[in-house]
């Protein structure tokens, strides 16, 4: 069957996600019909470069021989089993090793990341509840962030594109300024807007820190605002100030977790450990659904009781599937074997050449490099650049989601050279093509995707 007959049979039975479907009518959906690598196929055997890792889970490409050896294994032995009363060797195994990892040492499990913010705000406002403290039920979070869309996520979540709409059903959280460097005034670096919005952050906490049970971050970028880097430094003081006013510090690293960010978690720039961190997306390499709430053993040991109720009565029917942290263990043995860490950073420091013709472009501000993601903001006067720029690199085989006039490539770890230098150029010719007055590719009406 061809794409077009996929396409209308999608659109007519699938409700796709994050989309105004009615917007499809003018940008079509591309059926995927395989993938590999670096690389999805339609069914009309034309290439996409996946340069957002599939929605920021892929880590080390499609039709991974190691990821999927391992499903195989575990599909002959189990493939999933209730955790509440019983547990398995997957599961044992991929707690103890994230718990080596981070120094956390329980691990609670859900299947998506909003499900992690959820488990990791209930947490927290428990602990305080267990500890004689039930007025600690309110949260922080900066502004710009993004926890998911779940309607606890969402008072945390400050996108108001996702949250306006349900404004009415949300219990919203306080909001202190980001530390989005890109907020730097003349002269200012990255550090001083980390420490200008750590002071408003203590001022919130000195007035009401015995109300709040936990700030909220997404350590070192906010993705969702359009990969908004900041100085490790806010962190270091969040840490240090959570501390002072007894407040807990909650890391949400579903989407800078597994070496995004150029560590293995992002916290580590930092030198500190959260009281909660929430992973997902690349836990399992991009293969099946799992998320991960890791938590300190004084955490855990305030629910330890004779009492029920002070037990964390909380469940998702697949927690902790077999299938899934199977996916998980071997996406850390791979971090292990090939070292990635090490491998990636390399990687990162040849593509430089590549990139630096787009970072010098008269139309490009606040270019943006860490880890494995590059980023930055457009200038141009199009109202629908996201969607016009999209197209553009559709056209030419590359999948890029712009975040409004931010550009970014997060790609598969296995990432070439010559990938990077072709997606760099066909980004650049994009570019040129959407400034072009006569551009002959019109995308005036196309929609966002
Ligand atoms: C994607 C994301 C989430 C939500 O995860 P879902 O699996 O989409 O529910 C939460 N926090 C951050 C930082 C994310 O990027």
């Amino acid at each position: 069957m061809s794409n077009q007959a996929w396409l209308s049979r999608s659109f007519n039975a699938v409700w796709h996600p994050c989309t105004q479907m009615k917007r499809h009518e003018a940008l079509p959906i591309i059926p995927i019909a395989r993938a590999d690598g670096i690389w999805l196929t339609d069914f009309d055997g034309k290439r996409y470069l996946d340069g957002v890792s599939s929605w920021w889970v892929n880590l080390f490409g499609h039709n991974q021989p190691r990821i999927k050896a391992a499903i195989k294994a575990q599909l002959d032995e189990l493939e999933h089993v209730i955790l509440a009363g019983f547990t398995h060797r997957s599961v044992v195994e991929l707690s103890e090793r994230l718990a080596a990892l981070t120094g956390l040492g329980h691990a609670f499990y859900g299947s998506d990341g909003a499900s992690a913010t959820e488990i990791a705000l209930k947490m927290s406002f428990h602990y305080w509840k267990n500890l004689g403290q039930p007025e600690k039920c309110r949260f922080i979070s900066p502004e710009n962030s993004y926890h998911g869309e779940t309607v606890g996520a969402l008072a945390v979540t400050d996108v108001p594109l996702f949250s306006n709409t349900y404004a009415p059903l949300v219990k919203p959280g306080i909001r202190v300024p980001t530390p989005d460097a890109r907020l730097a005034e003349n002269g200012e670096r990255a550090a001083d807007v980390a420490r200008r919005a750590a002071r408003s952050l203590e001022n919130v906490l000195a007035k009401q820190g015995s109300q709040i049970a936990a700030v909220i971050v997404e350590p070192l970028v906010q993705g969702a605002a359009g990969m908004a880097m900041y100085d490790a430094s806010y962190l270091t003081e969040l840490r240090r100030l959570c501390d002072q006013y007894q407040v807990h510090l909650i890391a949400d690293e579903i989407a800078m977790g597994f070496g995004r960010t150029g560590t293995l978690f992002a916290c580590e720039q930092a030198g500190i450990r959260p009281d909660f961190l929430c992973l997902s997306k690349g836990i399992t390499g991009g293969y099946l659904p799992l998320s991960c709430v890791l938590t300190t053993d004084t955490v855990y040991r305030a629910f330890y009781d004779d009492d029920v109720t002070r037990g964390f009565l909380h469940s998702h029917s697949y927690t902790g599937n077999a299938l899934a942290c199977r996916a998980a263990l071997e996406v850390l043995a791979i971090f292990e074997d090939e070292q990635v860490i090490a491998v990636n950073k390399e990687k990162a420091t040849s593509f430089e050449r590549y990139l630096a013709p787009i970072r010098a472009r008269a139309d490009v501000r606040h270019f943006r490099h860490l880890g494995m993601i590059w980023a930055f903001d457009v200038v141009s006067a199009r109202s629908d650049f996201a969607t016009a720029f999209f197209a553009a690199m559709v056209k030419r085989g590359a999948l890029l989601r712009p975040i409004g006039k931010t550009v970014y490539f997060m790609p598969p770890y296995c990432i070439s050279e010559t990938e990077m230098a072709w997606l760099c150029a066909a980004t650049q010719e994009a570019l040129d093509e959407l400034n072009q007055a006569n551009s002959r590719f019109a995308t005036e009406n196309l929609p966002l995707p």
